[in-house]
C-alpha cells in the first residue's frame, strides 16, 4: 500500500481549529497513513490523537513542535518519535509555557492601552490547556469585531513589529534538540525557509542545530513551491540531514495546505522516519 506521511500538524490542544480526534478522522479521509500531532510546546492532545489513529489503522507518530530560540531569531524544533512521558520534557514544556503565559500578559495589556480590554482572561478561556499562542489573540481580536480576519490581526496587532508584540527569548536552542533526545524522539529543523535569513545564516543555523543533535530538516512542507524543495534538498545533503515533510496544518479554513497534501521527498534523500522504523 502507498504510505502518506504527514508529520507536522496542529490540534487544538495549541492553535490548531480541530480537536485531536477531528483532526485525526480528517487525516484518514485524506488517505493519510502516517500522522504524527505536533502542537507548540504540548502534548496534551497525543493521547486522544493516538487512541482515535488507532481504530482507524493509522500509524500514529508522538511529536511535538518546541520553541526555541537560536541567536536572536525564534525557530522551531519539532521532535518526532517523543515519549510523552519523559520528565525532561514535561520540564521544558513547563519553561514555555511559563514564558507563553507571561508573554500574554504582556500582549493583553498592549491590547488594553489601545482600547481593546480583557484579552487574557478570553484567550485563556480558549486556550483548552496552558499553550496560550499568538492566535488565540487573533481569534478573539476577530471575534470582537476589531479585525476581519486572522491574517488582518497578524497585520495590524499581532505580527513581529506590530502594536501588540511582545518579543519572547524562548529556550536555548540546544535545550529543545537535548529533551527532545533525551524522550527518545528525532529533532527536526521546522520550515528552515520561513526565517527569511539569508544562505549564510541559514547554514549557520543548520549548523548550530547539527551541533545540538539534530538529526534531520523539514524539505516537504503544505506551503513549498518546488524551487525551494530543490534548494532544501541541497541543504539537508550537504549538512547530511534526513529528510521530514509535513502540511503544518492548523484550519480547514485554509483550503490550500491541507493533512498529507505533500510533494514527494527526493530520492536521494533518506527520509526521517528510517530512523525510527
Ligand atoms: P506563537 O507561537 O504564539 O508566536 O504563534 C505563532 C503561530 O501563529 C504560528 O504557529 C502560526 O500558526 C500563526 N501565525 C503566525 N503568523 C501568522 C500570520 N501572519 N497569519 C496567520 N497565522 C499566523
Ligand atoms: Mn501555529
Ligand atoms: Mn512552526
Ligand atoms: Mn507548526
Amino acid at each position: 500500500m502507498t504510505q502518506i506521511y504527514d508529520l507536522h500538524c496542529h490540534s487544538n490542544a495549541s492553535d490548531g481549529a480541530l480537536s485531536p480526534t477531528e483532526l485525526v478522522k480528517r487525516a484518514a479521509e485524506k488517505s493519510v497513513t502516517n500522522l504524527a500531532l505536533t502542537d507548540h510546546d504540548t502534548i496534551s492532545g497525543l493521547a486522544e490523537a493516538k487512541s482515535c489513529a488507532d481504530e482507524l489503522h493509522i500509524n500514529f507518530i508522538n511529536g511535538i513542535e518546541l520553541s526555541a530560540q537560536w541567536e536572536k531569531l525564534g525557530v522551531h524544533i519539532v521532535g518526532l518519535n517523543i515519549n510523552p512521558e519523559t520528565e525532561s520534557l514535561h520540564k521544558i514544556i513547563a519553561e514555555l509555557h511559563i514564558m507563553r503565559t507571561e508573554r500574554a500578559e504582556k500582549i493583553a495589556q498592549k491590547l488594553a492601552k489601545k482600547g481593546i480590554p480583557d484579552a487574557f482572561a478570553a484567550v485563556q478561556k480558549m486556550a483548552t490547556n496552558e499553550t496560550i499562542t499568538r492566535v488565540h489573540f487573533a481569534n478573539f481580536l476577530v471575534s470582537q469585531g476589531h479585525v476581519e480576519s486572522i491574517p488582518k490581526a497578524f497585520d495590524n496587532y499581532l505580527g513581529d513589529g506590530k502594536i501588540a508584540y511582545v518579543p519572547t527569548t524562548w529556550t536555548p536552542l540546544e535545550n529543545a534538540v537535548q529533551a527532545i533526545q533525551k524522550a527518545g524522539g528525532i529533532a527536526v529543523l521546522a520550515h528552515p525557509l520561513r526565517y527569511k535569513l539569508t544562505a549564510t545564516r541559514i547554514k549557520k543555523l543548520l549548523s548550530a542545530f547539527k551541533k545540538a543533535g539534530g538529526l534531520s530538516m523539514e524539505i516537504v512542507t503544505g506551503r513549498y513551491n518546488p524551487d525551494e524543495v530543490r534548494i532544501l534538498t541541497n541543504y539537508a545533503k550537504q549538512f547530511e540531514l534526513t529528510g521530514s515533510v509535513g502540511s503544518d496544518f492548523h484550519s480547514p479554513v485554509n483550503s490550500w495546505i491541507e493533512l498529507g497534501k505533500l510533494a514527494p521527498l527526493c530520492k536521494s534523500i533518506k527520509p526521517v522516519w528510517e530512523l525510527w522504523q
